[in-house]
């Protein structure tokens, strides 16, 4: 039995190493694509982003993935440098879509994007992701260790800022309490962590890339309540001074943004803050009564 044992077990082993460097590779091609989806225009510049830091413009976007269903209709807000812009809406309105179009995985159809006032079509693609930090629904992590994952924020990172970054990010003594801390293996095929570890790690790689934009892609899948307030502190000591955009699925993180926008089929339907959104009796306000009335229950 064990001389059939080991072969097998070597095979299934040799099929799981295949299975994820088929995984691996459909994920290189899906990027790919993405790139050839758009490119730099001739004599395209680097984005400048003054110190001040960089105001984000939508004017009038209209954009579709396919030209037969119209995606987004008319979108037009601005995030003021240094300031939180969140974004709320049913599944579907349009929100990621939001935060694709500001990583310039895809051009717009009609109007404009603008980074600190220069056209997004204008600027390299690379100064452009160079210069904003996104912390996604679901991290990806690679089959690599920790510190790697952590380190991706800004190759070259040393060890300490690595954890300089995972102790503000509050995964430190997570990963420190593992029997080969920092060299732990993560990803599928290592040690697997939680949504909201993920989510720390990929906090930790935006705080050590420092970039001057920030776009945080709220999960949908619930953590607990006392994970998901802390992850919120976190990511707002993160947004500090940063040009920030919020694609939100729980209003609670909502509460101080400077500006609410209410998407609904690719249109700001209604728009303001916490407070006077409420005071307007809307769709936000019922939607607000709604996950309070939720979270009594
Ligand atoms: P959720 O809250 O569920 O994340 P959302 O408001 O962020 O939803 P988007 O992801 O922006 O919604 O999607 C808006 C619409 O665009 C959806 O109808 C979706 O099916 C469609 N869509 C998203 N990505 C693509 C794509 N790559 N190709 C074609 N259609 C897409």
């Amino acid at each position: 039995m064990i001389q059939l044992y080991i072969p097998l077990n070597f095979l299934g082993v040799m099929y799981r190493e295949i299975k994820q460097s088929l995984t691996d590779l459909d994920k290189m091609f899906t990027l790919m694509d993405r790139e050839r989806e758009v490119a730099d225009a001739s004599g395209a510049s680097a984005l400048v982003v003054p110190r001040e830091g960089a105001a984000l413009r939508f004017e009038a976007v209209h954009f579709a993935y396919d030209p037969a269903r119209p995606i987004l209709k008319g979108i037009s807000f601005e995030v003021p440098a240094g300031k939180t812009v969140a974004v709320v809406g049913p599944s579907g309105s349009g929100k990621s879509t939001l935060a694709r179009l500001l990583f310039r995985f895809y051009d717009i159809q009609q109007g404009h994007i603008t980074i600190a006032g220069q056209e997004l079509r204008r600027v390299t693609q690379a100064s452009v992701r160079q210069s904003i930090g996104i912390v996604p629904q679901d991290t990806v992590l690679f089959n690599d260790t920790v510190e790697y994952n952590i380190a991706y924020g800004r190759p070259g990172a040393s060890r300490a800022e690595v954890e300089e970054a995972a102790r503000a990010a509050r995964i430190h003594d997570f990963i420190a309490a593992t029997p080969k801390g920092y060299d732990t293996m993560v990803g599928e095929r290592g040690l697997k962590l939680s949504g909201g570890e993920k989510q720390r790690v990929a906090i930790a790689r935006t705080l050590l890339k420092n970039p001057p934009i920030l776009i945080f892609d709220e999960a949908t899948s619930a953590l607990d309540s006392a994970n998901e307030r802390a992850i919120q502190t976190e990511l707002s000591n993160v947004a500090q001074n940063k040009t920030t955009l919020v694609i939100a699925h729980r209003l609670s993180t909502v509460v101080d943004a400077h500006e609410i926008l209410v998407m609904e089929a690719g249109q700001i339907i209604e728009r303001g803050t916490h407070t006077q959104l409420l005071a307007a009796n809307g769709r936000y306000a019922n939607m607000w009564a709604l996950q309070q009335s939720g979270e009594a229950a």
